[in-house]
């Protein structure tokens, strides 16, 4: 039986493993769940899947919800230091990080040098912190297993084939809700809009980054760190139909492909069981359905998120953490509806222009810079 651990077991990645370990009681078991402020569902969630500890991510979210559960034999922390022990729980094997945003950092760090497993979902800790994480990851000898589909398709299309046989990997985005429209069609463009992801249902955030293809960006340094290749050999194809969630070409030319329906919970339960493949229900690709999958060159002109993401790749060290943590505040203004869409891209490309860039940055200084980008925004925008 494995025995995992959840950050970020409310949202849409947690919500969606703990269905994947209802399926499998026999196989999984859940020891820990995280959570940032819903307590309701967090004492739900405890009561049906039992965990030895609980953690919330304030102090105060934790006092409420230890009130809740008193009844209950579970130990409840609560802020980053009770991430941090969740990280290195003696009884967990592996540790699911589904929370949003750079705060799982730490929590993942932490896991890594105490031999957990990890099932990664959380791509902002790679962009911003992959230089750290996988040298550390190889050196603990911890599998750093992904679970966004792209790249849980990369691995499955690689079939551990050394990194030398890679010609390219070839990354594709649906394009989002806004795909093909131009940049005076994306002036006025609402929250309600963005969210309407043609094909994948995920959290608020992601949902916002795939409409401004940031979130293609962000996946593109999580390809780079995870897969240990070159940015030249990533290409990012926009694939509407979300068919082909991501492929490999080989030195021969050769191209494997990993395909289904757009649904998260093959690639979480892949990670969970890797290297085993196990039985899923639901819906199945059709081919004589599919009328036709199409390609398309994506328009970097238009979604400067994409182009600026891309951009700070290729400058490296602190640049990733700057694109990361301007976006992280615009895609909440955003959703605030505090600014509009286009001024995502214009925040990310202010303040990538104010920093000056740190080659190789220690965790603090990762910190540090995400407080000074947030601390740039609320002065300047
Ligand atoms: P959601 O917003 O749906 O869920 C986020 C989770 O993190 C919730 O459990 C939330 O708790 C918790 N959380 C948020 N802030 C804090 C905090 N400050 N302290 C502690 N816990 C916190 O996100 P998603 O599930 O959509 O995404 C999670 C990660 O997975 C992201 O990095 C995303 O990019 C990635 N991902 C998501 C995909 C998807 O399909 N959703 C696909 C591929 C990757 P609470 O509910 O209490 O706020």
């Amino acid at each position: 039986m494995k025995k995992i651990g959840i950050l970020g077991s409310t949202g849409s990645i947690g919500t969606q493993t703990l269905d994947i370990v209802k399926a499998f009681p026999e196989e999984l078991k859940v020891v820990a769940l995280s959570a940032g402020t819903n307590v309701e569902l967090m004492e739900k969630q405890i009561r049906q899947f039992n965990p030895e500890l609980a953690v919330m991510g304030s102090l105060e979210a934790a006092r409420d919800l230890r009130a809740r559960v008193a009844d209950l034999d579970v130990r409840v922390l609560g802020g980053m230091e009770g991430m941090l022990e969740m990280a290195v729980l003696p009884s967990m094997d592996i540790f699911v990080t589904a929370i949003v945003g750079m705060i799982g950092i730490r929590p993942t760090i932490a896991a890594i040098k105490a031999g957990k497993t990890i099932a990664l979902a959380n791509k902002e800790t790679l962009v911003c912190a992959g230089h750290i994480i996988m040298p550390l990851a190889k050196e603990m000898g911890v599998s750093i297993l992904p679970v966004d589909s792209e790249h849980s398709a990369i691995f499955q299309s690689l079939k551990n084939e050394p990194k030398d046989k890679i010609d390219k990997i070839l990354l594709t985005a649906s394009g989002g809700p806004f795909r093909g429209m131009t940049t005076e069609q994306l002036r006025d463009k609402t929250v309600a809009d963005a969210l309407k992801h043609p094909n994948w249902s995920m959290g608020q955030k992601i949902t916002v980054d795939s409409a401004s293809l940031v979130n293609k960006a962000l996946e593109v340094m999580e390809a780079r760190w995870l897969f240990d290749v070159s940015l030249d050999q990533i290409q990012v194809i926009i694939h509407p139909q979300s068919i082909i969630h991501s492929a490999v070409q080989f030195i021969d030319g050769g191209i494997i492909a990993q395909m289904g329906v757009p649904d998260m919970k093959l690639p979480i339960q892949y990670a969970l069981f890797y290297p085993d493949r196990m039985p899923m229900e639901g819906n199945r690709v059709d081919f004589f359905k599919l009328a036709s999958i199409t390609f398309e060159k994506p328009d970097t002109d238009t979604f400067k998120g994409l182009a600026l993401g891309l951009e700070a790749a290729k400058i490296g060290g602190s640049m990733p953490t700057v694109f990361n943590a301007a976006n992280e505040r615009a895609n909440a203004m955003f959703i605030r509806k505090e600014i509009k869409f286009l001024q995502i891209g214009e925040i990310i490309e202010k303040c990538m222009n104010h920093h000056k860039v740190i080659a190789n940055p220690t965790v603090e200084q990762i910190l540090e810079v995400e407080k000074d980008i947030y601390d740039y925004i609320d002065s300047e925008v």
